[in-house]
């Protein structure tokens, strides 16, 4: 098995967190994670500055993932959801409808995963900051199952949903502070050797989520200003 975080957040891209890019490299190693994704709201890394970031990374094992976390809209529903995107070359922004998202990652051969989808809403009409059952209208390749802001009946419901769509569940810290790191696990079967493993193997459902024993029992989550 291969631990990865794949839903993180560096003060890089995200004014919303506070982890440094080399501090989240330094901790996902003492962690002893065997890669991590870092996911910025509607923007992924330049590409030479996220080879940087690989070379500080490479010599500890430690895989890194270029993707980001896109928002997206429509005219008649407002905010429809968040969801990790991997495998495109651009900076997407958040201003797409749903519909039109999956065509354009898929047309280019990446992959969506619905964050945090029964995360609920602290604000505004929508009862979920997040797709919430409309994660049954989308094409999707996958779901975060494990997230900070997913309680018993956020876990029920995303694995039904899972079950119905025939969908395997990942896991992410969603983190903005160092702290919470590596709290919430995608686990790969096999071996990631870089982007294109990665979106195979979870195209071909061969993960899961986890929880990260080592952080059982302990309350590291303060309300995250995520979603402001
Ligand atoms: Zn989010
Ligand atoms: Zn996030």
């Amino acid at each position: 098995m291969k631990t990865f975080d794949i839903h993180l957040h560096t003060d890089g891209y995200s004014r919303c967190s506070v982890i440094n890019p080399e501090e989240l490299i330094q901790r996902a190693v003492e962690l002893h994670l065997d890669g991590i994704a870092i996911t910025e709201h509607g923007i992924r890394w330049p590409d030479e500055k996220f080879e940087t970031l690989k070379r500080l990374a490479e010599p500890h094992g430690l895989m890194l993932i270029n993707g980001q976390e896109v928002q997206t809209y429509s005219f008649q529903k407002g905010m429809e959801g968040e969801f990790l995107i991997f495998g495109l070359k651009k900076s997407l922004g958040s201003h797409f409808p749903t519909q039109e998202l999956v065509e354009r990652v898929h047309g280019e051969g990446g992959i969506l995963i619905a964050a945090h989808p029964y995360k609920r809403s602290r604000f505004g009409t929508e009862r979920y900051y997040g797709a919430g059952d409309r994660v049954y209208e989308f094409d999707l390749d996958a779901l975060e199952l494990y997230h900070p802001d997913h309680d018993e009946e956020a876990l029920a419901k995303v694995r039904r949903a899972m079950e119905k769509l025939s969908l395997p569940g990942t896991g992410g810290s969603d983190a903005h502070q160092v702290h919470e790191i590596g709290a919430y696990l995608t686990l790969f079967e096999n071996e990631v050797r870089g982007e294109e493993d990665f979106i195979r193997e979870i195209r071909a459902r061969r993960i899961q989520g986890a929880e990260n024993p080592k952080f059982k029992g302990e309350s590291p989550f303060p309300l995250s200003p995520q979603g402001l």
